[in-house]
């Protein structure tokens, strides 16, 4: 992968996050198109100033400050990232990448705190210039608070914002764009609420097995529905379901539900199908941009291809975009994904079949949003005979649903005692 080479990964942990993620996620949900695109040619720290040159004019440039590492980011919208970057003074590395089709993202990792103290472009609007100075801990913290910073070039000099369009027409991507979905559950904000993700829906029906004809898309609502009624019993949860009708919503949508509900756990219904009618049980995945094997790979790029249809990708993230999730995505929002998947997987054991090397791991466009723990439920296999009996059943349903009610019980539980 290409963009491994701008984007060096890190294994440091990052804590403030809403401020990112605000800035993350604020174009996903639409399709960009550049109106006219400066690239960078540079940027170059060195003590005192930040230079950034574009080959032609740019919208604007947003700065703000990141701790734990202590960064400064900078995304420059009407842009597309360049190669060439040179550290110097208080700024021991820079990265490059693209954020959306319009928005190119620079990352100044800072060898020692600093602060952005001013910032201007150029009269032509090519270049822009930010007076960086070296500065206490307490001051850069100070930076955090305080958001962030927006420097537009000359007007004359300014690349006019892309219009916003759909690329397929506009009542596919109802998801978000119409509101989000009911809570159901106590009216107490404090308890946890959990986004239960029915997989496929509309034209896209999923897996479709060959004994009956049963449709992925039919069971996993059945079961998504199933687990919400099991949760409801308990009266400690809240929970919402991305769909709970027959209809598309691409997988950016289904994430991004979760996260502007500020949801606690994010589960995600399918089921598998496969060449061997033998294939049997339930495998829980979290999201790694490497696979743990083969199949977990093939499984994933075939998830992921529900957003395409006729060709044209309904998505909103390309491949750049999914590794700077990753890239920044909270090593513990993966560690707490990891732990309910053991959970479930524990607590479904009694209730159905799951296969046997049953926790993996894959790159699911589904699974990617930095801040929610997530997970992907392959309840078992459409292929197999007796796991399409059990999971296009009423009773089969249930125990599913029994078994994601009961593990989400013990995850908050244990959640609340560790506090
Ligand atoms: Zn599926």
């Amino acid at each position: 992968m290409v963009q491994r080479k701008f984007w060096t990964r890190r294994p440091t942990k990052m804590h403030n996050k809403t401020m990112l993620f605000a800035a993350l996620f604020s174009a996903l949900p639409f399709t960009m198109l550049p109106a006219f695109a400066g690239t960078i040619r540079q940027v170059a720290a060195s003590d005192g100033a930040v230079v950034i040159q574009f080959d032609d004019v740019v919208s604007k440039a947003t700065v703000f400050a990141l701790a734990r590492p202590d960064r400064i980011a900078i995304d420059v919208s009407g842009a597309t990232a360049g190669l060439n970057s040179l550290a110097g003074g208080p700024v021991s590395n820079v990265r490059q990448g693209q954020l959306d089709s319009n928005t190119a993202r620079i990352v100044l990792d800072l060898a020692q705190p600093a602060v952005v103290t001013g910032g201007t472009f150029s009269e032509d609007g090519k270049i822009l210039r930010l007076s960086v100075r070296s500065a206490g801990a307490s001051e850069f913290s100070g930076t955090l608070g305080r958001g962030k910073t927006e420097i537009a070039p000359p007007l004359a000099f300014r690349a006019e914002p892309p219009k916003r369009r759909y690329e397929v027409s506009a009542p596919i991507r109802t998801g978000v764009a119409k509101g989000l979905p009911t809570v159901s559950g106590p009216a107490d904000s404090k308890l946890p609420l959990v986004v239960i993700d029915a997989g496929h829906g509309g034209h896209d029906p999923g897996a479709i097995s060959p004994h009956g004809g049963k449709r992925e898309k039919d069971v996993t609502l059945a079961i998504a529905k199933a687990v919400r009624s099991e949760m409801l019993k308990t009266g400690r949860v809240r929970v919402a379901l991305t769909r709970d009708t027959d209809k598309f919503l691409v997988l950016e949508d289904r994430f991004e539900i979760a996260r502007k509900m500020k949801a606690d756990l994010f589960i995600s219904i399918h089921a598998d199908s496969a060449e061997n009618p033998e294939a049997n049980g339930g495998t829980v995945y979290t999201l790694s941009e490497v696979a743990s094997d083969r199949q977990a790979q093939r499984l994933a790029a075939r998830e992921n291809k529900a957003n395409i249809i006729n060709g044209v990708n309904l998505g909103g993230a390309d491949a750049n975009v999914s590794s700077i999730l990753i890239d920044l995505t909270q090593r513990e929002t993966m560690n707490v994904s990891a732990d309910f998947a053991k959970l479930l997987l524990r607590e479904a054991k009694p209730n159905m079949r799951i296969r046997t090397n049953s926790h993996r791991f894959a790159s699911f466009i589904v699974l990617k949003a930095p801040d929610t723990p997530s997970i992907l439920f392959e309840t078992g296999y459409l292929s197999n005979a007796d796991d399409v009996d059990f999971l296009a059943s009423v009773e089969g349903q249930q125990k599913v649903a029994r078994s994601v009610a009961n593990a989400i019980q013990v995850h908050f539980a244990r959640r609340l005692a560790s506090r």
